[in-house]
């Protein structure tokens, strides 16, 4: 039986990748006479990758990104009045609307009450925290959980922390890599909700997904059914073996 639910945030409960998207493609704009956009667009998702370890996910660490990679791309010679407008972009994607993906709202306020609702998300933690209190979704979490990371054990660490058992988990989100794989590894429930674009970062060797039974919906619309289906299995369950 599942009693609690821990959603993603970003790309599960309101656009991100958009965000994200937009600023870059300004981005390669501004560089635009030095570079073409491609060779950036290279040259920046490397760097992202390289300074996860260093800034950790979300804006901040984009922006430093940004500006490490036009620094190198334009040997120095990228104006500061440039590098203001780079500063400008994060500044634009902090402040973007947040805007909820279809049905979220009616999914969420139908399992209130049913079931403790967290949401569990990387990336900055002023971000997250004020995108959390935008979404107007914050009252009916009882738990947000901001972690810098999702692997098995910050997921582990986490259900000691807040007395869940893993059998009474379920984790829903749009990541393979974060929200799904390492839930099912330690032997607890994940449901993926695939977004309408997949960041390369959040990409998964599919040897790791080899044998593993994922659940995947549509949309966050078909989880109330997806779960009474569950409940309802799991009673039969039990009546069989009674
Ligand atoms: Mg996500």
């Amino acid at each position: 039986m599942i009693t609690t639910i821990g959603f993603d945030a970003d790309d599960t409960l309101w656009h991100n990748e958009r965000v994200f998207l937009s600023a870059k493609s300004k981005y390669k704009g501004l560089l635009a006479r030095y570079h073409d956009p491609e060779w950036v667009e290279e040259r920046l998702d490397a760097a992202e990758i390289r300074n996860i370890k260093h800034f950790g996910y979300g804006i901040k660490g984009l922006t430093l990104s940004m500006i490490e990679t036009a620094v190198e791309l334009t040997e120095g010679r990228i104006k500061g009045s440039e590098i203001n407008e780079i500063i400008g972009f994060a500044r634009e994607m902090l402040e973007a609307p947040v805007d909820l993906l279809e049905g979220v709202s009616e999914a969420i306020e139908a399992l209130v009450g049913k079931y403790r609702l967290m949401v569990i998300t990387k990336g900055d933690l002023f971000d997250q925290e004020t995108k959390i209190a935008r979404s107007g979704l914050g009252e009916y979490f009882e738990h947000v959980e901001i972690v810098s990371d999702k692997t098995r054990n910050v997921y582990e660490s986490l259900f000691s922390r807040q007395a869940i058992a893993k059998e009474e988990f379920l984790m829903v989100g749009n990541s393979l890599k974060s929200d799904v794989l390492p839930v099912l590894q330690i032997g607890s429930n994940a449901v993926h909700i695939p977004y309408e674009t997949e960041w390369f970062h959040e990409k998964v060797d599919p040897v790791l997904l080899y044998g593993l039974e994922i659940e995947s919906l549509e949309s966050i619309r078909e989880l109330g059914k997806w779960l009474d289906n569950k409940s309802k299995n799991a009673a039969g369950y039990e009546d069989s073996t009674a």
